[in-house]
């Protein structure tokens, strides 16, 4: 228990008294009808909706500031680039980040994680290194280094999960050796909703001079995280998944590390000075930022930072504990549910089975009734395949969804049954 119990002890928010209701009317998209039903929108482990705020900014960004950053001299290019490099310290404020400068944008986490396994990875990885991962990861967090370890000749090993979806430390603590490279971790699983011991992997990662990078795509979002608290090495999030704009997303390294690592594309921006067989690179981040950077992407993900503060995250993240906890009872009590994951420490992420409908049935029912849930392996295979099954059906929640959503949730959730014959 640490993310959470340090929020619990150090902020004292009363949540009775927190209403959706309040930001509901922000998003006009919850506002609309689907099939003739009122959405009730579970997917937000895949992308959350937005709030007028940020499609309004993005808006004006393009009607009164639209240029090419960095190197125009005229007063729009001025604009342009004041609003970029602003929400790159808004990132930095966001996350805990000393500076600015440790702060990539990227178009999310999937291409932030191969920037790490491509100009870190390709210069610092040798024949025989090992890198550890878990069983629970996204395939973000996967492929990435499956490609490094075939160019490499690393190895990967992986942190096996129990049967409550935690991972398993005694078998982590074995895993851990000279050989030990890189440590690449999910923060909280997308599948299980799973938030793991990380400030502990990582302490006990760094007492043997391992470098730990965080997937933090479902975790950032919805969880207080400072990379300064829990001195993570690199860090990655995705815009789309706490109200920017898709295309946007963020690196966080320290510092050092970025300056020792080795560009990742190349192009316009990246480089300081350029011959026709060679060429030095910019300083951090730009050094990463090879051609036009998504501005308008930046601008959104900066004004959706500026709604998580005027709401709070740490009320955000309480909601939602507080609806995760009222929909893991409520669906408890269906007959023939399987939940998969019941860690101590989770966010708002449901996988569940019912009986033997088929996810992708499941999923298509809930449409009919207006609810909006994921099916499929939600890009985890091997978790399916450890769990031997094909899929599940996913809701997962955001501040915005309410207690009322929910219980018609497991209503259309009974029903189903019935409609399948059960
Ligand atoms: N990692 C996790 C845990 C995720 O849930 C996701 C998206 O669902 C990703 C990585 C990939 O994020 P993106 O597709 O925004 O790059």
């Amino acid at each position: 228990m640490e993310t959470l119990e340090i929020l619990v002890k150090t902020q004292k928010i009363d949540i009775s008294s927190f209403d959706p209701e309040t930001y509901r009317k922000d998003f006009p998209i919850l506002g609309e009808k689907v099939h003739g039903k009122p959405l009730v929108y579970f997917d937000n482990a895949a992308t959350t909706q937005k709030p007028s705020s940020v499609i309004d900014t993005i808006s004006d960004y393009y009607r009164h500031s639209n240029a090419n950053v960095h190197r125009a001299i005229h007063e729009l290019g001025d604009r342009a680039t004041t609003a970029f490099e602003e929400a790159r310290k808004k990132v930095a404020g966001f996350i805990g980040a000393k500076s600015e400068r440790q702060i990539i944008f990227t178009r999310g986490t999937t291409e932030a994680i191969n920037l790490v396994a491509a100009g870190w990875g390709r210069k610092f990885m040798e024949e025989g290194d090992e890198i550890i991962l878990s069983e629970m990861e996204h395939h973000s967090n996967l492929i990435p280094w499956q490609i490094l370890a075939r160019e490499t000749g690393a190895r990967l090993r992986f942190i096996p999960f129990t049967d409550e979806g935690t991972i398993d430390f005694p078998v982590f603590e074995q895993l851990l050796s000279g050989k030990t490279k890189l440590i690449a971790i999910t923060h909280m699983s997308n599948v299980f909703g799973t938030i793991n011991p990380i400030k502990r992997i990582i302490s006990m990662a760094h007492d043997r001079g391992v470098p730990v990078l965080l997937d933090a795509a479902q975790s950032v979002p919805h969880l207080p995280v400072d990379v300064e608290f829990l001195d993570c090495d690199f860090l990655a999030f995705s815009g789309h998944k706490m109200m920017g704009p898709t295309g946007i997303g963020v690196l966080y390294a320290k510092s050092r590390i970025l300056e020792n690592m080795n560009p990742y594309q190349g192009g316009g921006e990246m480089i300081n000075s350029v011959w026709l067989e060679n060429a030095t690179w910019n300083e951090i981040p730009h050094k990463f930022e090879a051609g036009t950077p998504n501005i308008a992407g930046a601008v959104g993900l900066a004004a959706a930072i500026d709604y998580i503060n005027k709401i709070g995250m740490v009320s955000m993240t309480l909601w939602e504990q507080e609806l995760t906890t009222y929909a893991l009872d409520k669906m408890s009590e269906i007959d023939g549910i399987t939940i998969y994951g019941h860690a101590p420490e989770r966010g708002g992420v449901i996988s569940f089975n019912l009986l033997d409908i088929h996810p992708h049935d499941m999923s298509h029912l809930l449409d009919q009734s207006g609810i909006a849930v994921r099916a499929g392996h939600h890009c985890a295979q091997p978790i399916m395949r450890k769990l031997d099954i094909a899929a599940t059906t996913r809701a997962s929640f955001y501040f915005y969804n309410t207690k009322s959503e929910i219980d018609y949730f497991v209503e259309q959730l009974k029903q189903a049954k019935s409609f399948f014959g059960y």
